[in-house]
């Protein structure tokens, strides 16, 4: 029996996509392969660490990379590391009245729960504009908020961000101007596969992290910090394995094994092919459910990350609380099948972490519920 199933889990089907919370992603074969050789016998670990990052960096076409065990680490270690160089610390200095001084800049319309990891670092987040476009951030304003104590500039690239922030190129000049370091939260900006040089490369950013769980398919505590050679050098004296702030986020030679074959794996995928395989699965959902009375399929893209996936999008006619009732009962089924809506949309089925069959699943369940509700209906 399935291991969840013994503890007393049901199997699940994710619709919805690389969530940590449903587990990220599944891990290849190959993936799986090199962690279990990692684990089989001993390395000395700064030695490991350097071939893995030069390795990684030469996949990814950079000057430098760093592992650590998840994006939100990453953003802590990178602020941690812009701290250390501009309040010209040693990595023992990182304490919580030192780190009180150092202000790191963000968009107010890029605020997330995932910049708790700098603000748990005990530097200070200042806020530049709104969370709207009503009046964007000019470049003077965002030059206003720059200080003797900015020590970085965090950006976020997401789907999700609200507008008004400037581009990250002007934000790049900028930076450089006032030498600050840049850092991208790029987590889950794969697809496309050039983002992993895009934004170091095009943009400029000193340190890019990307969450190494979710469509990388690496070990889901990883994360992959690519950027300057310099900027990384330093990161590597803060973070594992250097006694200090870095200690607590330690990295498993599995994890650093995993995230490496995951790279190698996904600079050599066949992208074109694997998006045309959602493709086919969207047009799965389309040509199962749009002939259903009162139901619309529609192929929306990119998805809310902003990948360029589509996503097959359901929605009942004049009757907007349906999205949320099928949801609920694809939830509660055997096995329990997990999928976004949006109040005002429908329902999403995201093919990007589904396998092949998953899809027909779905719309078989996904009839079923709706017979049910009409035969409900007809009943009362
Ligand atoms: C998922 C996500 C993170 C967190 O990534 P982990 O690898 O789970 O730590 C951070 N920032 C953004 C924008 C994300 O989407």
């Amino acid at each position: 029996m399935d291991l969840y199933t013994q503890l007393g889990l049901r199997p699940m089907i994710n619709a919805a996509g690389t969530y940590t919370v449903l587990g990220g992603s599944r891990m290849p074969v190959e993936v799986l392969e090199a962690m279990n050789a990692a684990a089989g016998s001993f390395a000395s670990i700064p030695e490991f660490q350097r071939r893995v990052h030069q390795r990684l960096a030469e996949l990814t076409h950079n000057e430098a990379a760093f592992v650590v065990t998840g994006c939100a680490a990453g953003l802590y270690l990178s602020a941690a590391t812009a701290a250390v160089q501009r309040l010209g610390l040693r990595p023992s200095e990182l304490t919580p009245s030192r780190m009180a001084e150092a202000e790191v800049v963000v968009f107010r319309s890029h605020r997330n729960p995932y910049d708790w990891a700098v603000r748990q670092l005990g530097a200070r987040l200042v806020e530049v504009g709104y969370p709207n476009e009503i009046q964007p951030v000019t470049e003077s304003d965002f030059r206003a908020v720059f200080t003797d104590r900015t020590t970085a500039v965090l950006y976020t690239v997401s789907g999700w961000t609200a507008p008004g922030a400037l581009p990250l190129r002007d934000v790049r000049r900028i930076t450089l101007e006032y030498g600050v370091p840049l850092l991208v939260d790029a987590a889950a900006q794969l697809p496309p596969v050039e983002n992993l040089w895009r934004f170091t490369r095009e943009e400029g950013a000193d340190a890019v992290i990307f969450s190494g769980g979710k469509d990388l398919r690496g070990p889901q505590a990883s994360g992959l910090i690519v950027g300057r050679q310099g900027f990384v050098d330093l990161l590597a004296e803060v973070a594992f394995p250097a006694y200090g702030i870095g200690r607590m986020l330690k990295v498993g030679r599995e994890e650093m094994a995993g995230l490496l074959s995951a790279v190698e794996r996904y600079v050599s995928l066949d992208h074109a092919a694997r998006k045309q395989w959602c493709e086919e699965q969207v047009e799965l959902a389309r040509r199962g459910l749009a002939s259903l009375p009162g139901v619309t399929v529609e192929r929306s893209y990119p998805n809310e990350a902003g990948q360029p996936l589509p996503r097959a999008l359901v929605r009942w006619m004049g009757r907007p609380e349906m999205a949320k009732r099928v949801q609920e009962k694809l939830l509660a089924g055997d096995p329990t099948i997990a999928a976004h809506i949006d109040e005002k949309d429908g329902l999403f089925l995201n093919p990007m972490t589904l396998e092949e069959g998953e899809m027909s699943l779905i719309v078989d369940r996904v009839k079923a519920i709706l017979a049910d509700l009409a035969v409900d209906a007809r009943r009362s």
